[in-house]
């Protein structure tokens, strides 16, 4: 019977009560699921140490030598077995507390000693070693690489540790080595030079040597990107085929925004615009991502597009994740269109809009009079109705869940065309899965006479050296945003500290009007004070990190941050992004204490080293690893990968995606007899998966 097929029950060395953990345990029901369970670690089982050859460390060794010395200490469930093994030259002392009575040892004769040492003072000691009479060790032991397999505490409990793992699976080998039924293609195997499915799981469990192993890792690593890639871009096929409005005309409206700029768009501004309008003439739904470092000038790029899509009769919307943002966004808006006059409509709705105030806007909606509505979650509410949306722009995309974006469609028959822009630049690998089936912008030229924001790293003690140069530079005219960080875990202490921080300033700087904005705020008085900074009526705005995201203040020049390392580093970049926005030298102050952790250290380190977007989320993604990256949670990575990492794996994913893309190319639907191992694959993985791609936009 196919391993695939045969429960782990009849298998060697299991049984009914060991079958029953290994499936409440592991997930694993067949043998094939068991040979899905990679080991987590290898240990060389080829190499044999001397006693003066150990250090520190604490991995495993073997060791050849005698037991030339034992005596038991203690009495009943205390007594342990305390041993001195001698390999020729030196000495080790070995140690059983638990089972002592079993262990039998023998003199003048020569034992394979397998362990973890650790050292106490100058002797070396191994708590219960396996101890192997020489005439038992058997070549399999000492060869290649050893196997070792996650186990909890259940499977423990129940003799299903790592060795146990080890022997099950081993009995699996002869019938595995029979041959099994691969699930990548021939074709594709000879091409990325991969290991068949039977070699790999061979080599994964027993590898010969290292080489072998990282082999069969790497096919492992491949199948599970390359399925994972063949499920995104499946959907992005068969979304592909989704008709979409047809929004061929460049129209007045864009045309008369387009004149009255003061300034000249950027070469990747006018770039993206084109791709974005390409996609809107195609008569296909577009789902675009629209990555761009902070400052590169996406919102006007999205407002633009919003008037391509006015122009040919439809509504637009732009979501954004918070008030705050919502509210700049209408004034920026309204701002940049005030040229046009009446021609264009926009409309503001967000969760403190009042009852009496929405029914203009719900109606405005209704009879198409407002032309861009802009604003907050409350944008998905069941009340707010269109005439005719069309285009729809997602600000900050990773505050958003995907249900939320899926909830967009569900207005429109046809669905409106989605543009999703990113706060923060994604790490190729992270964008090539998590929004893999989205179609890529890059925003990478910053506006002209930017200057690069300098970054410091201070350590609290130099506090009088920044209130100074705080005070010149906003004699100078300039303003100061101070940030706090803040955790719902800590929100107490974290407020209180902000409110420290805002008495201090107010003492230090008797002659400025400072602002403060946070979290628990009423939406209307921290409206009041981020207009009131805005405007220049307040110097120094004192803010934990509400203001994180998109707000526009041309005229501050320093941002400083405080506690800054409890900041991941995508946030860090996010708050320096909101100065430099002007034509005046920019500084970003990073305070910490004086002792660091190693990664505190590094990150500070990226963020004086660099302001190059991609690069830091790159850092960040190798710091902190792609499940921890900020926002990606909260946006859902849709599935677990088990032996790859988008961390690490970046070459193999490339690799995956393009074998992934070639299929598809040829047979989108993949109906193809030739893919049907593919097909089948997918469809046992999506029953695995609580996931449901097709809500993705
Ligand atoms: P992002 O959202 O990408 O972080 P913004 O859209 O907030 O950036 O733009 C940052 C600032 O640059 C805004 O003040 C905007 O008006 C300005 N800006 C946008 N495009 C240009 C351009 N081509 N030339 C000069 N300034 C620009
Ligand atoms: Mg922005």
């Amino acid at each position: 019977m196919e391993l695939s097929q045969r429960d782990i029950t009849y298998c060697k060395n299991v049984g009914a009560k060991r079958a029953d953990i290994l499936r409440s345990e592991l997930g694993v029901s067949t043998a094939m699921d068991l040979l899905r369970c990679y080991p987590y670690k290898y240990i060389d089982r080829s190499r044999f140490y001397r006693i003066a050859e150990l250090d520190d460390e604490d991995t495993y060794v073997q060791i050849i030598g005698e037991v030339t010395e034992w005596h038991t200490i203690g009495i009943g469930k205390a007594q342990r077995l305390s041993a001195t093994f001698f390999d020729g030259t030196h000495q080790c002392e070995l140690v059983w507390f638990q089972g002592a009575k079993y262990v039998k040892l023998m003199r003048g004769v020569k034992y394979l000693l397998f362990g973890k040492p650790s050292r106490f003072q100058h002797v070396y000691n191994f708590v219960h070693p396996e101890l192997t009479p020489w005439d038992k060790v058997t070549p399999e032991m000492t060869q290649g690489l050893e196997p070792y397999y996650n186990t909890t505490e259940k499977m423990k409990r129940h003799g299903l540790n790592s060795k146990a793992l080890r022997t099950i699976i081993a009995g699996l080998i002869p019938d595995l080595k029979a041959g099994v039924p691969d699930t990548i293609g021939a074709d594709i195997l000879q091409r990325y030079r991969l290991m068949s499915l039977t070699e790999a799981l061979v080599n994964i469990h027993f590898p010969k040597d290292t080489p072998s192993m990282q082999n069969a890792r790497a096919r492992f690593k491949f199948e599970e990107l390359f399925y994972v890639q063949l499920q995104i871009l499946r959907q992005m096929k068969r979304r592909e085929q989704n008709p979409g409005f047809a929004m061929p005309t460049v129209g007045s409206r864009f045309h008369a925004l387009y004149k009255a700029l003061p300034f000249e768009l950027t070469g990747a501004q006018k770039r993206v615009i084109r791709e974005i309008h390409d996609d809107l003439k195609s008569g296909r739904q577009m789902n675009r991502l629209l990555q761009g470092d902070v400052g590169s000038g996406k919102t006007l790029v999205a407002l633009m597009c919003c008037l391509l899509a006015i122009d040919n009769g439809y509504q637009a919307c732009i979501m954004a994740p918070t008030e705050i943002l919502a509210n700049q966004h209408y004034e920026t808006l309204k701002a940049f269109l005030a040229p046009l006059g009446d021609a264009v409509h926009v409309a503001l709705l967000t969760g403190s809009t009042t009852a009496k105030n929405r029914v203009p806007v719900h109606n405005g909606l209704l009879n198409g009079t407002i032309n861009i509505l802009i604003g907050t979650h409350a944008l998905l509410e069941e009340s707010v109705q269109w005439r005719n949306l069309g285009f729809v722009v997602i600000d900050e995309q990773h505050r958003f869940g995907v249900a939320q974006r899926a909830k967009l469609w569900t207005k429109n028959q046809t669905p409106p065309h989605i543009l999703v822009m990113t706060a923060t630049p994604i790490p190729r690998t992270l964008a090539m899965t998590v929004y893999g089936d989205l179609q890529v912008s890059v925003i990478d030229e910053l506006p002209p006479g930017r200057k690069p924001v300098q970054t410091i790293h201070y350590s609290l003690q130099k506090r009088a050296q920044v209130y100074s140069f705080l005070r010149k530079q906003i004699q100078d005219g300039r303003q100061v945003y101070v940030v706090y960080p803040l955790i719902k875990e800590n929100e107490k202490l974290d407020l209180q500290d902000l409110q420290n921080g805002f008495n201090e300033l107010c003492e230090a700087f008797p002659e400025y009007m400072i602002s403060m904005v946070h979290g628990q705020m009423k939406a209307a008085d921290k409206d009041l004070q981020m207009q009131r900074f805005a405007a220049g009526e307040t110097q120094i705005l004192v803010a934990t990190t509400v203001i994180e995201v998109g707000v526009n203040v041309p005229n501050a020049t320093v941002m400083i941050i405080q506690n800054a390392e409890r900041f991941g580093l995508s946030q860090l970049h996010q708050l320096r992004g909101r100065v430099g926005r002007g034509g005046d030298q920019s500084y970003c102050i990073l305070m910490t204490d004086l002792e660091l952790s190693k990664d505190t250290r590094k990150r500070m380190d990226i963020m004086v080293a660099t302001n190059d977007g991609f690069r830091i989320a790159e850092a960040d993604l190798q710091l902190r690893g792609p499940g921890d990256l900020e926002g990606t949670m909260q946006s859902g990575t849709p599935f677990d990968l088990h032996i790859a990492s988008l961390a690490t794996d970046g070459q193999i994913l490339t690799l995956a995606r393009q074998a992934a893309m070639e299929i598809l190319d040829r047979d989108p639907l993949l109906e193809d007899e030739y893919n049907r191992i593919y097909k089948r694959q997918l469809d046992i993985l999506r029953i695995s998966q609580s996931y449901n791609w097709g809500e993705i936009s």
